[in-house]
């Protein structure tokens, strides 16, 4: 497993708040965030929106011939949108899954406890602690580093960020923004074979961006990044809701140097009609930009 060089990027679910099937998010797709990395020999998923079931059924089709299936999730923090598919992820039910699970500990509940307590009675049928798959949990609070050695299966959490050892190591680090009510949310920045991938919703960026944020994402070849609301509908009803408008997101890939900006975490209300034109908006400020969409690849060791 050592030898296989990939960094790949699938988007299963792109949408804020709620999931919007229907007719008019047909091209972007109305599941809620779920962004698939397939990097060095590991399978790692930033958030359990509604996205991620369909991502699940995914991973049991190819799994079929496998006797093991390694996941590594990343929860960025507690809100619905974020979670909502947690419950009907199929490798949730395998004995075969072997699943770490990151996350914040948020008003005093760590990650385990936040899971738990949306997969188990009263508010689901199926006690997630019952289940055949094996999972750990990892409460992360704030800046860390986790890593995957190329041969291991199991990753470390340093406390302190530090240079990578191996290039083929896939190094994970984290901070914390408290732009988003009420207790923040984490920030990931994924990287491997001299590539970054920073994943940065559930952000408003209302008096710039925070310092943390800068230094995590600095000339990173991928940003995605919280863009749910046009200028408009952001000054009239939509300030302090915690996310961004399409300036505040373009401002901060200019900001951070990034190489590609992805914007994400759509607005439920906006159809696709309406994305298409915050993308056009958006690539007059950014050139390199895109709007997420459901299904969305990017090869990062093919860019550049
Ligand atoms: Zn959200
Ligand atoms: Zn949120």
């Amino acid at each position: 497993m050592a030898g296989k060089q990939r960094f790949l990027v699938r988007f299963w679910g792109v949408r804020g708040s709620y999931p919007t099937p229907g007719p008019h998010t047909l091209r972007h797709g109305g599941n809620t965030s779920c962004v698939e990395i397939q990097v060095g020999s590991h399978t790692l998923i930033l958030d359990a929106g509604s996205g991620i079931i369909q991502l699940g059924q995914d991973l049991m089709q190819q799994a079929v011939q496998q006797d093991t299936l390694d996941l590594a999730l990343f929860i960025t923090h507690g809100h619905g949108d974020h979670l909502v598919g947690f419950p009907f992820f199929a490798p949730l039910f395998d004995a075969r899954t072997n699943l770490h699970l990151f996350g914040p500990e948020l008003a005093g509940h760590n990650i385990e406890q936040l899971v738990t307590s949306l997969m188990s009675p009263p508010y689901f049928p199926v006690d997630v602690r019952t289940l055949p798959s094996h999972r750990t949990y990892h409460t992360l609070t704030g800046t860390q580093c986790i890593c995957w050695q190329p041969d291991n299966k199991n990753p470390f959490i340093k406390q302190q960020v530090s240079s990578p050892n191996n290039p083929n190591e896939v190094r994970i680090t984290t901070c914390m923004t408290q732009t988003h009510p009420l207790d923040g949310a984490l920030i990931y920045c994924i990287e491997y074979a001299g590539r970054r991938l920073v994943y940065a919703t559930d952000v408003e960026w209302s008096n710039g961006q925070e310092a943390d944020f800068l230094a995590l994402s600095q000339g990173a070849d991928l940003l995605i990044h919280d863009a749910q609301y046009t200028q408009h509908d952001y000054e009239h009803i939509k300030h302090g809701f915690g996310h961004s408008t399409v300036e505040m997101a373009t401002e901060a890939a200019r900001a951070a140097h990034v190489h590609e900006l992805i914007l994400f975490h759509h607005e439920p209300t906006y159809d696709d009609d309406q994305l298409d034109r915050m993308e056009e908006a958006a690539r007059k400020r950014f050139a390199h930009t895109r709007s997420a969409y459901e299904g969305l690849e990017i090869d990062l060791l093919q860019k550049k």
